[in-house]
């Protein structure tokens, strides 16, 4: 039996490993759930599933959520706060974690489960471009297992030998990652009309259905770059062997070619429950409750370069890549608050990679090895783009 803690479990992939999870009650115990906002959500799964400790942000949900559970008598402590997500890792019993906080708010509590030594699962990729040296160090450390939930790296993951580590992928003759990306709800749309796109639209994906973040950093294809970093760390090859390829259909989930020219695919339906599954009962496998793929039934697969043009979050997110150090820490401040602002505050969609770019450019890099100074750069770094946001948005 695995007993899991799910940090975020009221979003879109805490939702799904929970209907993993209550498919398989012999082999799944969920031990700690957290969300930030949501308690009513948050009620129904403590019910459902009686875990030890439940975490919200803040302390008037807390009480609500302790006067609900009291009502419905299930004990489960209740706690707020950033720490109490680090409580819920190392204080409810778990050995996996599934890693689903959106954005940087994920990073310490993701970061604590790597220092325990639990199966971490992650789903938050925004960690590991903030922390990636000292993340997979203390991966090491900690001597857990890291099992990427990204549909992509997931994919990467089981297209690798089962001996893969990323000390000894040259060894195992390993060329090149292929990222996929479906170019998301803006892939052909005129350059001209994405001037006056909506969040509406933004969150519109064609494919996948996600977090409003997530699902605007498909747009602008930002996603796609986190992706690039998130590989890098997770697989340890040269950032130019990581590429991305357009591919509409969302069924090929990514490649790895071989030194001996084998190019190993894992496909799929876009149904997030097969890396959950995955990664919750790895090495075996399991039902994830998804439909299965049937090849004659759907229409041809294509592949094709990204548009550089119509996608600047993704040379951006190149970029700071290939710089390095807090580079990516920087990149991912200023895009969590522009996309922010692009959903709430009105900042135009156009604007979101301008306003990542200023920040970038007006940022100085040093080397990212303690989180004290990731999270002072992140701070900074959002601080700088709330200023540029807010200039944008007076002149409009
Ligand atoms: P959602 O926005 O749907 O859910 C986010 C979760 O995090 C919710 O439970 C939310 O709580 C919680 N949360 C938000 N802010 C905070 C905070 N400040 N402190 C604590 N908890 C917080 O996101 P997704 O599920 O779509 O994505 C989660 C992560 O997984 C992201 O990093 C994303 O990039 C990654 N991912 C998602 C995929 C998908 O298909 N959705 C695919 C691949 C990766 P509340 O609901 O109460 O606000």
């Amino acid at each position: 039996m695995k007993h899991v803690a799910i940090l975020g479990s009221t979003g879109s992939i805490g939702v799904n490993t929970l209907n993993v999870v209550r498919a398989h009650p012999n082999r799944f115990k969920v031990v700690a759930l957290t969300a930030a906002k949501q308690v009513d959500l948050l009620t129904e799964q403590c019910a459902e599933f009686k875990p030890s400790i439940a975490v919200v942000a803040d302390p008037d949900g807390a009480l609500r959520l302790s006067k609900l559970l009291l009502e419905k008598k299930i004990n489960t402590e209740v706690l707020c706060g950033s720490q109490a997500l680090v409580t819920a890792v190392t204080e409810s019993g778990c050995d996996t974690v599934m890693a689903a906080i959106v954005g940087a708010a994920g990073l310490v509590s993701a970061l604590a489960a790597a220092q325990a030594g639990k199966r971490v699962l992650l789903a938050n990729k925004e960690a590991l471009v903030m922390s990636g040296d000292l993340f997979m160090q203390a991966m090491k450390q900690g001597g857990g297992e890291l099992l990427p939930i990204d549909s992509e790296h997931n994919a990467i993951f089981q297209c690798l030998s089962s001996q893969f580590s990323t000390d000894a992928n040259s060894s195992l003759g390993v060329e090149e990652l292929w990222l996929t990306a479906s170019g998301g709800p803006f892939r052909n749309t005129p350059l001209e009309q994405l001037e006056s796109i909506t969040p509406a639209q933004a969150c519109a994906h064609p494919n996948w259905v996600m977090g409003r973040k997530i699902s605007v950093d498909s747009a602008t294809m930002m996603n796609k770059g986190l992706e690039v970093i998130e590989a890098f760390w997770l697989f340890g090859l040269p950032l130019e062997k990581i590429k991305v390829l357009i591919h509409p259909q969302s069924v090929v989930h990514s490649m790895v070619r071989y030194r001996d020219g084998s190019v190993l695919a894992q496909l799929g339906q876009p149904d997030m429950r097969t890396p959950i599954a995955y990664g919750l009962a790895w090495p075996e496998r399991i039902d994830a409750g998804v439909v299965p793929l049937s090849l004659t039934q759907m229409a041809a697969l294509s592949f094709a370069e990204p548009d550089l043009e119509r996608f600047p979050c993704l040379s951006l997110a190149f970029a700071a890549a290939k710089a390095g150090d807090t580079a990516p820490a920087v990149l991912n401040a200023a895009n969590e608050i522009a996309v922010a602002a692009f959903l709430d505050e009105g900042l135009p969609y156009l604007q979101i990679p301008v306003v990542v770019e200023k920040v970038l450019h007006s940022a100085s890099f040093v080397k990212a090895d303690s989180l004290e100074l990731i999270l002072d750069v992140d701070a900074r770094a959002r601080q700088l783009a709330r200023e540029f946001i807010k200039e944008i948005l007076c002149k409009q």
